[in-house]
């Protein structure tokens, strides 16, 4: 089943450039072998990004490529319910069959899609083509959408277009103020904190909110302790004092806003004491972070999964918006406000049609313009494309449901790039609902906790074995070169979606003789939709350290600077809208009385499918460790170090204690990277954000059940 005979990786002595597989800063690194499966790897120097620098996981990305645990043939599952090695014909045979018996029973859209925020743009591309042309089927979203759906939301509604980072991360060195609002870089991209390091040697400040101390707040000027949950009332907290105390920039919010008026009306009633009430943060330290960036020249601020992944994260990013536009910043030296995306294609894979309600380009599904335009390049009549879809939990939610007159369930799911059964909240649902399918396929390369649960899993190729495109956190379009052949046995994901689209008898919309290709008729999908990629090139981008979208013809040079000269909106100006403060779906109680929050740490990336499988990574962390504050500990009698069942209202799961002063006394901390007992997401909470689809990731109610004597393994 596994790859026992694994042959070494055959990879050139003559370096290859290509990026790391992990997170959105997508690391320049170069893989160069010896013959005998031994991996070099670099950090590459010139790529200008990461200049060289590489994180833990970067370092050590190789040894996922010869793996002993590596997938090397297809699974069927049996009669007798146990996961056996199939032929590829077999096993593709099997998804065919399914597909085709399902949407006759129950309609098209009975078959979903669950995509992945890592996968490469052409991927992303080709699924949602393959979902909406092959399948013909509504019902495609993908992991990202957990990921940064609210900045996403956000951006679009105020600026007319998201894209994370509107600059390049250079500008962070140069700015005069940062504001981090729930991100922790240092722990989840280290190499960008080159920039906040250089920043603060030129005398700049940087200001982070988060209810943790981490690493990141450790190296702040400022660090706001905020209760959970409590993001869009500290933000309009901060512009109160900026309007009360002359701060904002009147000319700007004439020449280049809409909609200030009733963000200030709404902003009055946040008053300093009345903040610190609802966020615990101190009025003096609100007002010194406040006037920090009201006497800045340049100032950015910046979000991350802390103040996105609840169910109001889209207020709070708006907040952030307009504490950005109140102060004249978006469009101006480095200045602006951005969202630092997480996963490491978690730019690309949310502008290619992978998303419920989207087209390539950034295009509207539901817009008649795009469908005309993007069905001419397919090729299909525009009244065959289906509509918007249901979105990523909403979707899990639904699986093998029975049909109803209201909604009908999907019987069928491939998931490609995603391990859903640890990475979605509320997760004793998700199992229960991947488990009440006709049919599940999973493409992975190794048997993660998503696959294991599958009908059919089909062994897919890593990173250093494909090509493809990625589009880094600044909305940069970079290569991923192949270093080396997949094993034996193992197909590329692009072939598999062709070969699945052939069998389907639409192989004639599929048929590419390289990747180039479809990075080709990506950019005539995209061609004038907000994300426009039709003038980008492999050859481009070898020439330019990448290129940055939107790069409309070949001759454009690409867009490292949005915003400099107005907003894509129907005025050209940017829209602010009033937010208020509105509590988590959960907050504490006499049951539940403590918050739960979850993250991210240094050694381990989103389900750990990868990194959990890596022993350098996992002598480094080898279990999740539910952080306490010392008198929190006291009150239960619990040391550092004991096991600990915590509970919410949807389950219970099992961590060693670390007692730190680096959290708050009224909020629990867990990673998240870790499956069965230990799966944090066991206990997260599914309420949506009305907008994004996001689910309250970061915020919850929960108690520590009992010190428990089960062991801790997953
Ligand atoms: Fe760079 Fe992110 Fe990879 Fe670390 S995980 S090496 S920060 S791309």
């Amino acid at each position: 089943m596994t790859s026992a005979t694994l042959k070494p990786l055959i990879l050139s002595p003559e370096a290859t450039a290509t990026h790391c597989p992990y997170c959105a800063f997508q690391c320049g690194m170069t893989l160069s072998g010896d013959g005998d499966g031994d991996v070099a790897i670099a950090g590459n120097a010139a790529f200008p990004v990461n200049r060289g620098a590489l994180c833990v996981k970067g370092w050590t990305a190789a040894a996922t490529l010869g793996h002993p645990e590596r997938l090397t043939t297809p699974l069927v599952r049996d009669n007798d319910g146990a996961l056996r090695e199939g032929s590829w014909d077999e096993a593709l045979d099997r998804v065919v069959s399914a597909f085709r018996s399902v949407q006759e029973r129950h309609g098209n859209d009975a078959v979903g899609i669950f995509g992945g925020g890592s996968l490469t743009n052409e991927k992303s591309y080709l699924l949602g083509k393959f979902a909406r042309v092959a399948l013909r089927t509504a019902n495609i979203d993908y992991n990202g959408r957990f990921c940064m759906s609210s900045a996403a939301a956000a951006g679009i509604r105020s600026f007319g277009i998201d894209r994370g980072l509107p600059f390049p991360v250079a500008d962070i060195a140069r700015a005069e103020v940062v504001f981090l609002m729930g991100d922790n870089p240092a722990e989840t991209m280290p190499p960008l904190m080159q920039y906040f390091d250089e920043q603060r040697a030129h005398g700049g400040r940087l200001v982070v909110a988060d209810p943790r101390l981490t690493p990141t707040a450790q190296r702040a000027d400022l660090h706001l302790r905020l209760i959970p949950g409590t993001d869009a009332a500290l933000v309009n907290g901060l512009l109160h004092i900026l309007i009360r105390d002359g701060m904002v920039d009147v000319e700007y919010l004439a020449e280049r806003t809409e909609g200030f008026d009733r963000v200030k009306a709404e902003v009055t009633t946040y008053w300093p004491e009345r903040v610190e009430r609802i966020t615990g943060v101190p009025e003096a330290e609100l007002t010194r972070a406040a006037h920090l960036l009201g006497t800045a020249k340049s100032a950015m601020i910046l979000t991350g999964r802390g103040a996105e992944q609840q169910s109001q994260g889209v207020n709070n990013v708006s907040a952030c918006i307009n504490l950005a536009l109140a102060l004249g910043l978006v469009g101006k030296a480095n200045s602006g406000y951005g969202c630092l995306t997480g996963q490491g294609n978690g730019q690309g894979g949310r502008e290619h049609g992978q998303k419920a309600d989207q087209l390539p380009g950034y295009r509207r599904i539901d817009d008649p313009a795009a469908r005309r335009h993007v069905a001419a390049v397919w090729g299909v009549d525009e009244a065959s494309l289906p509509g918007p879809g249901k979105s990523a939990y909403e979707l899990l939610d639904c699986l093998g449901r029975p049909d109803t007159d209201e909604s009908k369930g999907v019987r069928a799911l491939l998931v490609m790039g995603s391990n859903v059964a640890v990475s979605a909240p509320h997760l004793n649902n998700v199992a229960e609902r991947l488990g009440a399918l006709d049919f599940l396929v999973v493409c992975d390369f190794f048997l993660s906790e998503t696959a294991a649960l599958a009908d059919v899993v089909l062994p897919s190729a890593q990173w250093a074995e494909e090509a493809g495109t990625m589009t880094n956190l600044e909305g940069r379009v970079i290569r991923r070169r192949k270093a080396c052949d997949p094993p034996a046995g193992v197909r590329d994901d692009v072939a598999v979606i062709c070969e699945l689209a052939r069998r389907l008898g639409k192989g004639r919309h599929f048929e590419y003789g390289s990747v180039e290709e479809i990075f080709e008729e990506l950019g005539r999908a995209s061609a004038g939709g907000p994300a426009d990629y039709s003038g980008i090139s492999y050859s481009k981008i070898d020439a330019n350290d990448g290129v940055f979208w939107p790069c409309p013809d070949a001759g454009h040079p690409g867009t490292p600077r949005l915003f400099t000269d107005g907003f894509p909106t129907a005025s050209g100006r940017a829209r602010m809208f009033p937010v208020r403060h509105g509590e988590p779906a959960e907050t504490p109680d006499e049951n539940y009385p403590l918050f739960l929050t979850t993250g991210r740490n240094l050694s381990q990336y989103q389900s750990g499918t990868q990194t959990r499988r890596i022993t350098e990574l996992t002598e480094i962390s080898r279990e999740p460790l539910a952080e306490v504050h010392p008198s929190t500990a006291r009150r239960y009698s619990l040391r550092d170090g004991d096991a600990v069942r915590l509970a919410t209202r949807r389950g219970q799961a099992d961590f060693r204690l670390k007692v730190t002063r680096g959290i708050r006394e009224d909020t629990v901390f867990v990673p998240f990277h870790w499956g069965g007992r230990q799966a944090a997401n066991r206990l997260t909470n599914p309420a949506l954000d009305p907008t994004s689809r996001m689910p309250e990731f970061k915020v919850c109610a929960a108690r520590i059940e009992s010190v428990t004597d089960v062991h801790c393994q997953a």
